[in-house]
This record gives structure tokens, C-alpha cells and sequence, in this order.
């Protein structure tokens, strides 16, 4: 995988995907990392639609999380967000958040950035074989998941291993604060902190 220092002739796009229900600064410097590291001319924050992994757990509406996951980015001029994965319906599958974002950006290179936990469920994805073809695999460390791709059936050259600044954020400690009335403030952006309060999400 070539980094920084190369010149680029096609544009390199980053994607990350994430139920970001709330979106938190793990996300973020997660994907700002990569982006530097990487030499990304865009990352796509993509919040998913019913994720398959999340069948039996409730999620905040579709709206919110991209609500949240807006106001989350829009100071950085790198960052984007799409609708693609929550305006169709059905359970999100990887694979086709890969397709839509290719076929809407078929000169870009494409960088899939996951956590580590994530990249431990790549082995029950649905057209592994095709996800390889469609993009490169960024996998971030993430602190409380080991990130070792030995035990798993995963080609070598399809992912790439990232230490990134360690976040101990997760969404679910998010919700259980606001939950119990505990501060969120610095673990999510200021806007979310206020749009979680506006409309009383997670109580
Ligand atoms: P939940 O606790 O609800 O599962 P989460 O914090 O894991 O939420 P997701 O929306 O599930 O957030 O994650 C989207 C992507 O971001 C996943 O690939 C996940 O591994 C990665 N990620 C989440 N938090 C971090 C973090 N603190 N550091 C690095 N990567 C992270
Ligand atoms: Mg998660």
C-alpha cells in the first residue's frame, strides 16, 4: 500500500462505516490517522442502516445517528458523510456500501478503515473475496481489542495494520452515561453532547 510522500494520480477516498449511534472522538481521530497516514483526499463516514451484527440490539434511529455523525465532521474539509447505507433498506452489508461508494466515485482508490474488533467479524462478511477487490483494508488499533490477524482467514496483503493514538471511547459507554446522567463531555464532539441532550437520546 503506498503512503505519504508518493504522488497520487487517482483519488484516494477513506470509508468508515460504523453504526455511530453516538458518533465519539475514537471515530474521529480513528479516521483523521488514517487519512494523514494514508495521504486520503476525502473520508466518507457511511452510518450504517440495520447493522447485521446489531440484529437483536435497538438502535437509535437512522436520522439521528446521521444527524449526529454530520454535525460530528463538518468542521474538517476532508470529511463527508453518505446516505447510501441508511437509504437502503434492509440490513447493511459491507459489500454494498463498497458498490454504491464505487459506483459513485469509480476513478477513487478505496481505503475501508475498521477496528480492530471489526476485523475479527471480516470472516463471516458477505463477499470477502469481492471486498478485497473493491478496496484495501485499514484495520485501527483500538484499546481492549487485540488486533492479531493470525488465527484469521484473511488474505495478508488485503489488510494493513494501523497503531492509532489510543481513544478508550466506545458508543455503548456513551449511551450508558448519558443513560445514568454522567458526562460525555471530550468523549464526543460538543455538538453531539448537545444534540444527545436537545433530543433526550439515551434516557
Ligand atoms: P458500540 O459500542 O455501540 O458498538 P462503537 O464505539 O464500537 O459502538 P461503532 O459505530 O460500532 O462504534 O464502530 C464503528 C467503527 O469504529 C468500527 O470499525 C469500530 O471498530 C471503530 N471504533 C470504534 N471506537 C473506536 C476507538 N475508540 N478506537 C478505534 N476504532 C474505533
Ligand atoms: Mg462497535
Amino acid at each position: 500500500l503506498s503512503t505519504r510522500g508518493n504522488r497520487h494520480s487517482v483519488p484516494r477516498i477513506g470509508i468508515m462505516g460504523g453504526t455511530f449511534d453516538p458518533i465519539h472522538n475514537g471515530h474521529l481521530v480513528a479516521a483523521s490517522e488514517v487519512a494523514w497516514v494514508y495521504d486520503l483526499d476525502e473520508v466518507v463516514f457511511v452510518p450504517t442502516g440495520r447493522p447485521v451484527f446489531k440484529l437483536d440490539k435497538v438502535v437509535t434511529n437512522a436520522e439521528d445517528r446521521y444527524l449526529m455523525t454530520v454535525i460530528a465532521t463538518a468542521s474538517n474539509p476532508k470529511f463527508t458523510v453518505s446516505r447510501v447505507d441508511i437509504d437502503r433498506p434492509g440490513v447493511t452489508y459491507t459489500i454494498d456500501t463498497l458498490r454504491d461508494i464505487h459506483a459513485a466515485r469509480p476513478d477513487a482508490e478505496l481505503f475501508f478503515i475498521t477496528g480492530a474488533d471489526a476485523i475479527a467479524e471480516i470472516m463471516r462478511w458477505k463477499d470477502a473475496e469481492e471486498m478485497w477487490s473493491l478496496a484495501h483494508f485499514v484495520a485501527v488499533s483500538r484499546p481492549g481489542y487485540s488486533s492479531d490477524l493470525k488465527n484469521l482467514d484473511i488474505p495478508a496483503r488485503a489488510v494493513d495494520m494501523l497503531e492509532i493514538p489510543a481513544l478508550a471511547i466506545s458508543s455503548t459507554d456513551v449511551r450508558r452515561r448519558s443513560e445514568d446522567g454522567e458526562p460525555v463531555w471530550y468523549l464526543v464532539p460538543d455538538g453531539v453532547v448537545q444534540y444527545i441532550s436537545k433530543h433526550g437520546l439515551y434516557r
